[in-house]
């Protein structure tokens, strides 16, 4: 137990990007006394990619991890930045391509409202208007809730200075975007993010749809590291700011007394005490499984893991093939590409005679013999990521980095027995593959010198990922971002336990998710504060406060409460870190 100090002020359950980077506000704020306990023996989560025969394979987020311009960042940029991680970002224009063979459409998009506006306009005229009219319209709400994530103003001030919040809200996305009288296919071209997710924007609010499309249109900046250099990073400044970090430590439980976390058992069976604890891992897991004794978990926190359905799975084929991009017909850094616009995803698990296609037709397809779907999950769209035009030094010279990632429901490899799963992820690969060759034209197949399948198995094996589903749960007019936002207190169904990343609150996965659960237990630590006004000696953490009131970070170091022992690390520990 001497591995472990007696008492820290937050424990957090999970080294990704969202847990390290609660860790790393924490400490900014002034909280340091603070573990980070991770199963894996390496920092980063979904995010950190892996090494297999000398290759970095990186999970590529084009899709939120928004960084804003140096000028401009976003709450994201501006962090990472603050924490000295700003080396490797640079900016990329282009937003992504989408093609749609049977829809006649292949266009690229770039960022800046107004040159995708011009773009769209190009291939579809006269669609200019209304195309910047719904992306300004989704800039004033993203920038809304930028503001009100903070602090939610009196009814006069939200009128005045939010007006465009207000109008929207209560609507959803399908609705909005009917007022813009847009040609289908203008819709289409902008819509395709959404039929990739398998969101009906019938049912997602526009508040969240106005907050993807305005940073999906907005300039940004990539990593041009891969993301598990940048986890590293984290972890080490963590480390070097007095965080203790442990790898190879799987969170069994998380213990709860009279309504109050109290710490967690490790599977080791270490029972580590904490005032706090942030988990990164879905409340879906954590009510039903983790918390002990099961008598405090609150009716409340099952009905709300009940009432949320969960985001899809990916089904990932992740290649590095001998040869540049252009040589292997890859064209972009980021494609959707699809025969179909259906985006009502089914909830049925692949059915015994889809299960049956898949293993028994002989060969792949190869161009037109490609099921009419283009899609061989339930999901109608397909991503194409390159990293070669935005993350150079996350390639190996001379190779082409691609992967094609379909989503599923979580439920889609249900029924698919362990005798079937290698097949089924072979032939599915298969089809990915024949699929994107469809639209490049140039066959690389034979030049393919690594393959990687990944599905809502592998991620939920690895990473203990929650039934493998990548994007937290599917958002819903009766679960509106700003209801939740307003309703913190009352999601709080245990206190001490807080949520980072997915899901867990309104702000999203991974880093923002990871500083708005940091903020919770900062206000949380500032309220018991402020409410202790006898003066009498506290063992609370005290956050240090601005002059503003806000909390910030003083440099000073908290003292620490008994030094952590010389680490006696079990042989599983020995035998599984790796930094
Ligand atoms: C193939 C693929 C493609 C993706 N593409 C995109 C994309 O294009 N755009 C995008 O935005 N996102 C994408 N994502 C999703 C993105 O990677 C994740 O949403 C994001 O990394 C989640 O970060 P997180 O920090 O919230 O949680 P996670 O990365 O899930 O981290 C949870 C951490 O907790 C650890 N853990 C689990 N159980 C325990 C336990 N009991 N005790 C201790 N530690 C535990 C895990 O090992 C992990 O490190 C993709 C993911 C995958 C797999």
């Amino acid at each position: 137990m001497d591995f472990y100090k007696e008492r820290y002020d937050v424990i957090i359950i999970g080294g990704s990007l969202a847990g390290l980077a609660a860790a790393l506000q924490l400490q900014s704020k002034g909280v340091s006394n603070v573990l980070v306990l991770e199963r894996g023996n390496f920092p980063g989560g979904q995010a950190a990619g892996y090494v297999q025969n000398g290759f970095e394979f990186q999970i590529p987020l084009p899709g939120t991890m928004f960084v804003g311009t140096k000028k401009e960042p976003s709450k994201t940029g501006q962090f990472l930045h603050d924490m000295g991680m700003d080396g490797g970002w640079q900016p990329v224009s282009e937003c992504y391509r989408v093609v749609l063979p049977d829809f006649d459409i292949d266009v690229t998009l770039h960022a800046g409202y107004e040159r995708a506006a011009r773009e769209i306009n190009a291939v579809v005229p006269g669609t200019y208007d209304g195309v910047i009219g719904l992306m300004n319209l989704c800039r004033q709400v993203h920038d809304s809730m930028d503001v009100l994530s903070g602090n939610w103003p009196g009814r006069m001030q939200m009128m005045m200075k939010h007006a465009e919040f207000v109008r929207t809200a209560g609507y959803s996305a399908a609705e909005i975007i009917s007022t813009f009288r847009l040609p289908q296919k203008a819709v289409d071209i902008l819509n395709a993010q959404w039929v990739y997710m398998g969101y009906s924007l019938d049912t997602v609010p526009f508040t969240e749809y106005a907050l993807w499309m305005a940073e999906c249109f907005a300039e940004n900046r990539l990593c041009q590291e891969p993301l598990a250099k940048l986890a590293l990073k984290m972890q080490k400044k963590a480390e070097a700011s007095g965080i203790q970090v442990e790898f190879c430590q799987e969170v069994d439980k998380i213990l709860v007394k009279n309504g109050k976390v109290l710490g967690v058992r490790t599977a080791h069976g270490d029972e580590i005490h904490g005032d706090y604890v942030i988990s990164t891992l879905y409340p879906d897991k954590v009510y039903p499984q983790m918390v002990e004794p099961s008598s405090e978990v609150p009716q409340n926190a099952l009905r709300f893991v009940n009432s949320h359905k969960l985001s899809a799975a990916p089904v990932s084929v992740i290649m590095t093939i001998d040869g540049t991009p252009e040589e292997n017909g890859i064209r972009n850094h980021f494609t959707f590409f699809s025969n179909t616009l259906d985006d009502e995803a089914s909830d049925e698990p692949l059915s015994d005679a889809e299960v049956e296609h898949i293993l028994t037709d002989a060969e792949p397809p190869l161009k037109d013999d490609v099921p009419a779907k283009g899609c061989p999950t339930n999901y109608d769209c397909i991503t194409a990521v390159c990293p070669n035009y935005a993350s150079q030094a996350a390639v190996p010279e001379g190779y082409t980095l691609l992967y094609l990632t379909a989503l599923a429901p979580v439920t889609a490899f249900q029924n698919i027995g362990e005798d079937a799963y290698h097949d089924v992820k072979r032939r599915l690969a298969d089809e990915l593959i024949a699929a994107y060759i469809n639209i490049s034209g140039v066959d690389f197949r034979p030049w393919i010198t690594e393959v990687e399948v990944t599905t809502a198995v592998t991620i939920s094996h690895r990473l203990g990922t929650w039934k493998g589903a990548i994007y937290g749960h599917v958002p819903a007019m009766e679960h509106h971002v700003a209801a939740r936002l307003r309703m913190k207190k009352q999601e709080r169904f245990i206190e001490g336990l807080a949520f980072a990343g997915m899901d867990g609150n309104d702000a999203g996965i991974q880093v923002p998710g990871g500083l708005e659960a940091a903020q919770d237990v900062l206000n949380d630590m500032d309220e018991k504060r402020n409410a202790d006004d006898s003066g009498q000696k506290t063992d609370k953490p005290v956050p240090q406060k601005g002059t503003d009131g806000s909390s910030q970070n003083t440099g000073k170091p908290i003292p620490e409460e008994g030094a952590v022992a010389p680490k006696q690390k079990k042989e599983a520990v020995e035998n599984g870190k790796q930094n």
